[in-house]
């Protein structure tokens, strides 16, 4: 194997193997390098994979790819301690070919995408760890792995390495992740037969939901929970920012704990067997912790480069697609043989023209907001639940007493104008 590569991708996750995939196709020669037994081993997903995106990379990937099932419906949820309101969308359009999104495994569906990408010509070398960029007159020509001899060059090196993005700080790119950037996630995989998911979960054979759950689900902090439908298995999960939950000293499996015996959930997973348990991070700085993106011969992509947008629970398609607007850019630096920060600015560029950054910047005050009101979560949502119990109860007293006792309750812990405040800040961030 020659020692010198066009590109080298640290990180087999969906971020490093668009990248190599439409590289390979291109003809450069590719090295991906994985320190997981192999791809999908160490990546952790709820796993929703949407469709469109990866389609840009595999066209009918949905044809030949180990899928779960295509959501048909997506539910949301706002929970206190004995409630759920509930609201969502169901459309037959997401239960026929080519689909809107589906649940994936990543342990199946990265090491079937990395098969594509050594068909494209790509060499992927597993449980290899880079332990730094080589770094030549201000020049990231290569990386250093573990293994004995085990330095390799290339024009460019993609950093796809994850959440904990250590090459990028290495390079001083960013900073060490504060808590309030970084969010905890728990989840579990509980054996079921697709029947009971079917009939619990009112589908047709085949298909799949999932519902966001925020409010109670998180006792009051800053994060979100979610259920999604695979054949077999119901994968049941809760992330929280790290800054919250060292604050109130909880233990993510008892969040896990505390949301599964949840009288709304008990009975969609009654009787189901656990089989997997998984903790990662996620990354929720947003937009303005977007790290530095592009240097001479060094790109930055996916979780590596904090791209979550965690308001849509969209991670795998923003990491899909700033992989392959690197490999874009790198194709373009390679036809003019130059791959310095300005010849890869290309990607950078591209990245911002796109939903990825759109998207980040539209809610850029979002998470720091809720972060800083506690009432979105600790108040609002439970007076949500409380004004539809109070109104749906059929007890005698009128609607508009009801109303006027809703009103009442509300008012007795916020002032009209601490509520107006607070619903202007909300809309204003998510504008
Ligand atoms: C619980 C949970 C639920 C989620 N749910 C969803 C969801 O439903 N939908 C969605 O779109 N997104 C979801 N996400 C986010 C999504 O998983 C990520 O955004 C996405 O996986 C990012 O892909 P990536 O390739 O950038 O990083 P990763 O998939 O994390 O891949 C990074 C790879 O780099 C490797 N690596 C790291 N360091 C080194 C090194 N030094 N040397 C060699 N290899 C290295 C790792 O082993 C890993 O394979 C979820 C995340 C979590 C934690």
């Amino acid at each position: 194997m020659p020692h010198k590569f066009d590109v080298i991708v640290v990180g087999a996750g969906v971020a490093g193997l668009a990248a190599a995939y439409k590289l390979a196709k291109e003809g450069l020669s590719v090295v991906v390098i994985e320190r997981g037994d192999y791809p999908g081993a160490k990546n952790v997903m709820g796993g929703v994979l949407y469709r469109a995106m990866m389609e840009e990379i595999i066209p009918e990937f949905w044809k030949e790819a180990p899928l779960q099932r295509p959501v048909v419906e997506q539910r949301f949820w706002l929970m206190d301690e004995q409630s759920v309101v509930t609201t969502g969308y169901k459309g037959q359009e997401w239960a026929k070919e080519p689909y809107n999104c589906f649940t994936v495994f990543r342990g199946q569906f990265d090491q079937w995408f990395a098969r594509k990408c050594t068909e494209a010509g790509a060499v992927i070398i597993n449980e290899t760890t880079v332990e730094s960029c080589i770094v030549e007159d201000d020049r990231v020509v290569g990386v250093r792995t573990n293994r004995p001899e085990g330095d390799l060059y290339a024009n460019v090196v993609v950093l796809a390495d994850g959440v904990n993005s250590l090459l990028a700080k290495q390079l001083g790119y960013h900073q060490e992740w504060k808590p309030q950037q970084v969010a905890l996630a728990v989840m579990e995989q509980l054996k079921l037969p697709a029947q009971v998911i079917e009939d619990r979960f009112n589908l047709d054979p085949g298909m799949g939901a999932t519902i966001e759950i925020f409010g109670g689900a998180t006792l009051g902090m800053l994060g979100t929970a979610f259920i999604y439908t695979n054949k077999e298995h119901i994968s049941i999960g809760v992330g929280v920012l790290l800054s919250q939950l060292r604050q109130m000293k909880v233990r993510p499996y008892e969040l896990l704990e505390h949301l599964k015996n949840h009288p709304a959930v008990r009975p969609l997973i009654r009787n189901s067997e656990p089989v997997e348990y998984y903790a990662h991070l996620i990354p929720e700085g947003g937009y303005n912790a977007i790290p530095k993106l592009v240097g001479n011969g060094v790109v930055v992509v996916g979780d590596a480069a904090q791209l979550v947008n965690g308001i849509h629970r969209e991670g795998s398609n923003l990491a899909m697609t700033s992989g392959k607007l690197a490999a874009e850019a790198i194709i373009r630096a390679n036809q003019i043989g130059e791959f310095d920060v300005r010849a890869l600015s290309h990607y950078e560029e591209q990245l911002r023209n796109s939903f990825v950054i759109k998207d980040l910047k539209k809610y850029k005050d979002a998470s720091s907001l809720f972060e800083r009101n506690p009432r979105y979560f600790n108040d609002y949502i439970p007076a949500t639940n409380m004004a539809l119990h109070e109104m749906l109860t059929v007890d005698g007293i009128s609607k508009r007493d009801k109303q006027k006792l809703i009103m009442k309750r509300i008012l007795s812990e916020n002032s009209l104008f601490k509520l107006g405040k607070d619903l202007y800040q909300a809309w204003r961030a998510m504008r």
